[in-house]
């Protein structure tokens, strides 16, 4: 694949309501992180909100993305379900999905875990988050060091009603003594999913080096290596079977 083509899903309510989100997102966290990613090279980025026509992710637009983000929080029910199944197919083909910080409760995040996901712990008193780093050898966590140090963060605080993922990442620590599986990996079908907590929309968290360095590690690993074409369903065997040949 010569260029990943990714798609940023934002639900794009808080910024435009909330006067302090808006002076830390003005454009909206969509392209806080658009802005980041637009500068790394091999991505085709474009983004899409919750308010536009069909959410933005009109067949085109779905059919055409290698990997998508999720952020959502207050509106998670208004997003229909028929779009919702459309996105879960195309990562059943293979298109990565990054869902970050309350994506956790989201359809489609249901949808690919097969559980609430939105049972878990939370407190916003600016406790400091450090995500210590689980795995140093895997693709998501190349250039972080140790851990990630957010000054001040929501809590999310286990226990997190999830399947035990495929690959855990990081675990956060938050200042107030609670903890918090916050980066980790599924495999659905052939679409690779990524989970990352942190990004409250009331913190500057999308601005972090590390954390948008994170992200871009995450779209390059959840990139599908293509969007395979392979027989199922009935077929005839290769070789004569108890001395048949069955046509
Ligand atoms: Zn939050």
């Amino acid at each position: 694949m010569s260029c990943i083509n990714v798609t940023i899903w934002n639900e794009f309510r808080h910024e435009k309501h909330d006067e302090g989100i808006k002076k830390i997102y003005p454009d909206g966290i969509h392209n806080a992180i658009k802005n980041y990613l637009d500068k790394v090279d091999g991505l085709n980025v474009r983004t899409a909100t919750l308010d536009e026509p069909e959410h933005g992710l009109t067949d085109e637009v779905i059919n055409s993305t290698d990997v998508m983000l999720w952020w959502g929080h207050m509106a998670h029910g208004e997003v229909r379900d028929d779009i919702v199944n459309k996105v879960w197919n195309r990562v059943q083909k293979g298109m990565g999905l990054i869902v970050l910080h309350s994506g956790h409760a989201s359809k489609i995040f249901q949808k690919i875990t097969g559980t609430r996901s939105s049972d878990l712990k939370w407190r916003e008193d600016g406790d400091i988050e450090r995500l210590w780093v689980i795995d140093h050898n895997h693709p998501i966590t190349q250039g972080i060091g140790d851990y990630i140090e957010l000054p001040s963060e929501e809590v999310y605080g286990e226990t997190f009603e999830i399947p035990t993922p495929d690959e855990l990442l990081f675990i956060s620590w938050f200042e107030g003594g609670e903890v918090f599986r916050s980066g980790l990996t599924y495999r659905r079908g052939n679409g690779k999913v990524f989970y990352f907590r942190p990004g409250h929309e009331s913190v500057p968290t999308y601005h972090n080096p590390k954390i948008l360095r994170v992200i871009e590690n995450a779209v390059k690993w959840a990139a599908p290596l293509g969007y395979p074409d392979y027989p199922t369903g009935y077929v005839r065997p290769l070789s004569p079977v108890g001395g048949k040949i069955i046509k």
